[in-house]
């Protein structure tokens, strides 16, 4: 594959060796929080995963779903994580979410490395730095759509008034403000994952996290979700790492694509159609 040669480049740009750039995240996360008690990255990157390994027992064999994947994404930038079933993709996207727990290796999201994260950080890493939409929707079905949306801003102890005015404008954004009391059973697939995003977006992420939200729709409600992500994503200058096996779909759309073969990083390339969008 092609990609291989452009993998090494693509490492070799980033010009640090691997553990020198965590360092280098880390200890610049805690001098600007000495400093200044806020958190101010000179770095332009979002996410870096180093050498992340997840392997799965299962009986006796071991099944290698990541297995030492480096890889990084700048601000505001929209990745597509593209290969074939079983290749790790979810499992890469659930240990950058704060979801699951690597064996080895690193990941930094906006400074924070997650492995010094306990799992009440890990809870509040979940709740404010990503956003996480999945290809099922996974609304509450017992809840409104309004409730659904707040209910992660409940999680995060916002006020009442605030939590309001948040649900109401991110409803707004993605066109579902006349629909506040539906159950999810009542709407469409696009519409449930337009709840899906608008949840994902309320406490404010700077890291969209997309497991192929586009998988459960049909063609056409599919690219007005991506119009959608694109849109607010722009918009709200947060970084995307979306997981699809649809490579057209992501050509259209996004500024890189990631290739993962086995769990292993096959390759990148730039997509300059996706980033004229
Ligand atoms: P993808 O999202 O690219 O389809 P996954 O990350 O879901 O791939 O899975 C990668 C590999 O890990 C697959 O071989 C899958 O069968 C395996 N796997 C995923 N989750 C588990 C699990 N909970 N237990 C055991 N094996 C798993
Ligand atoms: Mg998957």
């Amino acid at each position: 594959m092609q990609g291989r040669r452009t993998a090494r480049a693509g490492h070799t740009n980033g010009g640090l060796g691997a553990g020198e750039t965590v360092e280098a995240v880390v200890t610049s996360k805690k001098s600007s929080l000495e400093s200044s008690g806020t958190l101010e990255l000179k770095s332009p990157e979002a996410v870096r995963t180093v050498s992340l390994v997840r392997h799965y027992r299962l009986g006796r064999s071991i099944i290698p779903a990541v297995d030492g994947v480096s890889i990084a994404a700048n601000r505001g930038e929209f990745i597509a994580l593209l290969g074939a079933s079983g290749s790790g993709k979810s499992t890469l996207l659930n240990l950058i979410a704060g979801l699951d727990r690597p064996d080895s290796g690193a990941i930094v999201v906006e400074g924070q490395n997650l492995a010094t994260l306990n799992s009440e950080e890990l809870a509040q890493y979940r709740r404010h730095t990503v956003g996480i939409v999945f290809q099922s929707f996974n609304l509450v079905p017992n809840m409104t759509l309004y409730e659904n949306v707040e209910l992660p801003m409940r999680l995060a102890e916002v006020r009442r008034r605030e939590r309001k005015a948040r649900a109401r404008e991110a409803l707004e954004k993605v066109g579902l403000q006349g629909r506040l009391k539906h159950r999810p059973s009542e709407m469409s697939g696009g519409e449930q994952q337009r709840a899906a995003l608008a949840r994902a977006l309320v406490n404010q992420p700077k890291v969209l996290l997309a497991d192929e939200p586009t998988g459960n729709l049909d063609s056409k409600t599919g690219t007005e979700i991506m119009d959608l992500i694109r849109g607010l994503t722009r918009a709200l200058q947060m970084t995307v790492l979306m997981v699809t096996h649809e490579r057209p779909l992501a050509e259209r759309y996004v500024d890189r694509m990631i290739f993962l073969g086995d769990g292993k990083l096959l390759g990148e390339t730039k997509n300059k159609m996706g980033a004229a969008r």
